[in-house]
């Protein structure tokens, strides 16, 4: 039977909007020595917005927007959501795309009007030996260098251009970290961002472990290489790409304010995505742990 200080922690916990799935999260939240996290909706707001549209020499701002809008109009992605909010707002007019196709962690094709489009990682394109010229990739990267991730255009195998896009840190992540470290947790970030705008983001927090560029099988991989070096592992993250990782995980937590998927995954949910949250769930832990003893 469930001692009745775990089912009045739980109960706790719902009142600071931490829910906790069951009692045996609550117990091994109480063991856990390494908290990983998610970037991108998980430290940040999550709500991307585009600040930055560079187009190649051959394309105007408009037309590269336009292109972009039509392809991620059908992505789910929070960054497609960002390109199509900026198309709307410069009143373009949205096109169908044809023959989608999203690549998980990378991006996203699509045909427009016969042309095939690939929107994505710098990898994506140079994977296919689409090459950017050197000033734009050394604006892309001074904007990358100050935080922002940046999406790469290709139309029919030739660069079109580069977009940034900003998401903020959330307000209650530095306190939040700092909350973490003092427990004496080990806080290392994933993301399956560029590495220039994970180190941006990393440094700013005072996160002195960080990986870019990682997949959501990769995600998975570092979170269950963690487990077999005796670590004990809460992993927090809020998309579909961080589920296989947040299941992995002896603890996994979910922000409310992510897709179902993830909550699905994980034993604990932060209700509005306040990641001051899981620190309240350790010490929760440690003090019903202590109870019982
Ligand atoms: P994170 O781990 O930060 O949540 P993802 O794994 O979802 O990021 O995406 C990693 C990278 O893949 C993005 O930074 C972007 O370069 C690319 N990407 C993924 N989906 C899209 C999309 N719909 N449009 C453009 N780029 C995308
Ligand atoms: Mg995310």
């Amino acid at each position: 039977a469930t001692p009745m200080s775990v089912m009045v922690g739980v109960g706790r916990g719902a009142r600071d909007g931490v829910l906790i799935k069951n009692a045996e999260v609550l117990e091994v939240m109480e063991k856990v020595d390494t908290v990983v996290v998610d970037k991108t909706g998980t430290l940040t707001e999550g709500r991307p917005e585009v600040t930055w549209i560079e187009p190649a020499p051959d394309w105007s701002r408009e037309g590269l927007l336009a292109i972009a809008a039509a392809v991620e109009n059908q992505s789910e992605h929070p960054l497609a959501s960002a390109i199509v909010r900026k198309a709307k707002a410069d009143k373009i007019d949205i096109q169908h795309a044809n023959q989608f196709d999203a690549m998980t962690g990378i991006g996203v094709s699509a045909q427009v009007e016969s042309r095939a489009v690939l929107i994505g990682s710098a990898k994506l394109l140079t994977d296919q030996s689409i090459e950017a010229d050197q000033g734009l990739i050394d604006a892309a990267n001074e904007r990358q260098a100050g935080g922002a991730t940046v999406v790469f255009v290709a139309v029919d195998q030739q660069f079109a251009g580069a977009i940034g896009i900003s998401d903020p840190i959330k307000e209650s992540t530095p306190a939040a970290l700092g909350t973490l470290q003092d427990l004496g947790l080990k806080v290392i970030m994933l993301t399956g961002d560029a590495e220039p705008t994970a180190r941006a983001v990393a440094k700013e927090l005072g996160v002195d472990e960080f990986h870019a560029g990682v997949s959501p099988q990769d995600k998975h991989d570092f979170v269950k290489k963690l487990k077999d070096q005796g670590k004990s592992v809460a992993m927090a993250g809020d998309g579909i790409n961080d589920a296989p990782a947040l299941a992995a995980a002896d603890v996994g937590i979910a922000m409310g304010t992510g897709t179902g998927v993830a909550i699905e995954s994980a034993g604990v949910t932060l209700v509005g995505g306040d990641l001051r949250g899981i620190a309240a769930a350790a010490v929760l832990s440690r003090k019903t742990m202590s109870n019982i003893r």
